[in-house]
């Protein structure tokens, strides 16, 4: 049996989430490099708030607004340390809408 909430995507609840930018304190840098390695591809691919991709260089880049926070590339890069992951200061950050 199918309900309403069966069909709503994961992008439109993801929506109604917030997202309050820290401006000039991103909670995630990537370190710099020239080739990134395969943890740092795996992270164009993987985040679920697209917050990876390659620069026209194939460097990876990150913008860490719309971080759900939910630890993934923390842990994928954990082994290579190719990535600094904090938590957002107080105030900034995510802002859940279904907690
Ligand atoms: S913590 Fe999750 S949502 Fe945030 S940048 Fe990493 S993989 Fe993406």
């Amino acid at each position: 049996m199918s309900t309403e909430t069966d069909s709503v995507k994961v992008e439109e609840k993801l929506y109604y989430n917030r997202y309050v930018v820290d401006a000039g304190r991103p909670h995630v840098k990537v370190r710099p490099h020239e080739v990134p390695s395969q943890a740092l591809l795996a992270l164009t691919k993987i985040c679920p708030a697209g917050c990876y991709a390659l620069n026209d260089k194939g460097q990876v880049e990150v913008t860490p607004d719309g971080c759900m926070e939910c630890g993934t590339c923390r842990i994928v890069c954990a082994d290579t340390h190719d990535i600094e992951w904090n938590y957002p200061r107080g105030g900034f950050g995510v802002l859940f809408k279904f907690g």
